[in-house]
């Protein structure tokens, strides 16, 4: 589902849903709980907010030393407006993109 590049990891939101814009029936967890998060993530961003204000109510999903972390996550469009930058503030070394772009 993501691909690194040079430190960034590259998702595409077209690859979590069906033909039909849907999340598909029979999921597996994990690509389904993948696939939520980064949906809340797009959608807060479409959502029209403020552009100046990156944070977001998505909680990080990390649990590093399997310990919740308390992040929330920070995102915005980039100047495509339909790649998605975000990352938490908290624990991320890395940034990830997310192709929001629908077909
Ligand atoms: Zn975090």
């Amino acid at each position: 589902m993501g691909r690194p590049i040079g430190g960034t990891w590259a998702t595409d939101m077209r690859h979590c849903l069906d033909a039909l814009g849907a999340i598909p029936d029979g999921l597996p967890g994990p690509a389904l709980n993948l696939t939520l998060f980064i949906g809340a993530i797009v959608a807060w961003v479409s959502s029209g907010r403020s552009a100046a204000d990156p944070r977001t109510n998505v909680p990080c999903r990390r649990s590093p030393g399997r310990r919740r972390c308390p992040g929330e996550i920070f995102a915005s469009f980039e100047a495509d407006r339909s790649t998605i930058v975000w990352h938490c503030p908290v624990d991320a070394r890395e940034k990830w993109t997310t192709d929001a772009r629908r077909e």
